[in-house]
């Protein structure tokens, strides 16, 4: 059995998720940590404290979600800068405080780990730091990497430090876990980084959160309508996520009169002017009163939204995975979405729904409209899309996983292991 310690400095998993920096990362640390948990494993989830009334541990089984049979993993708040929420971009100046605060109570509990599992650059500068430190193999996520973010979208700017952080962390860590092929590609191609030593491990959905309710049952609950067509888009509020080509592309349908879309993510803490922007161009394109922008949703209640919704739509410029994709599947809806990252491993063309590979409205609302036209069509789409993402249990997750802990606590020689298939 292993003793994990995983780094996820900049947001807890315990956090609610739809904010401005609560998403897929945090879910994937929670879920991953409840499976190893329940395979003997211990896991301590480090991360910074952002509420002074937070008690130091936490067991995960007091998540919402939670059970007993994860009560070996615990998140450990660490004093690091101010006890309250701050953005991203100013928190590169505490990483030093929290790697001491991670060292000090290790030591304080006499805690010692196997290997470290760090999540996005921040805490991936804190783990090399921590490996050095302790000895032990880092394994590091990105989950989005600077150079490509600023690619994708030409108002993205990343900071330099970020870029060159990323860059040591890429020649550093023993272990680099990507969540698609086109990842690796990524960082072999702009980081310079050795693909044998970067994993591939698709992401995960919870098969029994997410699951197909009766889409008339799901909409009484909601309080829609059963004649509305409804498109649904799931995610933090971002320019990066494209909801402005969701919304260009509603504007476009000729059945525009009965359909909605509905905008589910987004807090107080979400990107200044963001949600605004997004209000103004539904009012311009003339569709404001058929769009709802609902803020953040409960992760437990979003079966009923995505069962409820006729197509979940993806319109990213840039995914790392996109786990909205999976659980709207999961769901039994279809997807249309970008051509771009993980979503071009969770979504099969013509199957489950429709990749799009350019960033604009018109291509979206054509695949939008042969979709909303067709109800055998998405019925057949929905039906595949649930058998297809049962590969993605977090279980197939979680033991490919373990597998990158054995080498490279073992020293094995690195591979570049694609687990299952992607
Ligand atoms: N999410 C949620 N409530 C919201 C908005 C998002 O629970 O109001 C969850 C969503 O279910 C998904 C995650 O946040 O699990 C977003 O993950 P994804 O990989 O799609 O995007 P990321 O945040 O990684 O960019």
């Amino acid at each position: 059995m292993y003793r994990i310690a995983v780094l996820s400095y900049h947001t807890s998993p315990l956090a609610p998720l739809g904010g401005a920096e609560t998403g897929g990362l945090n879910v994937y640390v929670l879920e991953l940590a409840r499976e190893l948990a329940e395979r003997g494993h211990t896991v301590d989830i480090f991360t910074r404290r952002t509420n002074p009334d937070d008690p130091e541990t936490v067991s995960i089984s007091d998540a919402p979600s939670g059970d007993d049979a994860a009560s070996g993993a615990r998140v450990v708040h660490i004093d690091a800068g101010p006890a309250r929420y701050v953005e991203k971009d100013a928190l590169a100046a505490h990483v030093d405080a929290f790697e001491a605060g991670v060292a000090a109570f290790a030591d304080r509990e006499g805690a010692t780990y196997d290997v470290l599992h760090s999540h996005y650059w921040l805490s991936g500068v804190a783990g090399e730091r921590l490996k050095a430190r302790w000895g032990v193999p880092h394994i590091a996520m990105f989950h989005t990497l600077g150079e490509v973010k600023a690619r994708s979208r030409i108002s993205e700017r990343e900071p330099e430090p970020r870029i060159a952080a990323e860059r040591a962390i890429a020649r550093q860590a023993d272990r680099i876990v990507v969540a698609s092929r086109n990842e690796r590609e990524l960082l072999v191609r702009y980081y310079d980084a050795d693909a044998n030593r970067i994993a591939v491990v698709p992401c995960g959905v919870n098969l029994g959160m997410f699951q197909p309710i009766d889409k008339d049952e799901a909409r009484k609950q909601l309080g829609l309508s059963d004649d509305d067509q409804i498109l649904l888009f799931v995610g933090r509020i971002e320019p990066l996520k494209g909801v402005d080509i969701l919304l260009g592309a509603a504007a476009q349908l000729e059945s525009e009169s009965d359909c909605f879309v509905l905008v589910i993510g987004g807090d107080r803490n979400a990107r200044a002017g963001e949600m605004a922007h997004l209000r103004d161009l539904a009012a311009e394109l003339g569709i404001a009163e058929r769009v709802s922008f609902l803020g953040a949703v409960d992760h437990e209640r979003l079966p009923l939204f995505y069962s409820a919704a006729d197509i979940c739509v993806v319109p990213s410029f840039y995914e790392s995975f996109g786990l909205v994709a999976l659980e709207a599947m999961a769901c039994g809806t279809p997807v249309v979405a970008s051509r771009v990252g993980g979503l071009s491993v969770a979504v099969r063309d013509g199957e489950t729904g429709y990749l799009i590979p350019w960033r604009c409205p018109e291509p979206f609302a054509e695949r939008l409209e042969l979709l909303l036209g067709n109800d055998e069509l998405r019925r057949a789409f929905g039906e595949t899309a649930r058998k297809e993402v049962e590969r993605f249990r977090w279980g197939n997750v979680a033991e490919a996983v373990l597998g990158i802990y054995g080498e490279v606590i073992e020293g094995a020689p690195a591979r570049g292991a694609v687990a299952f298939r992607n």
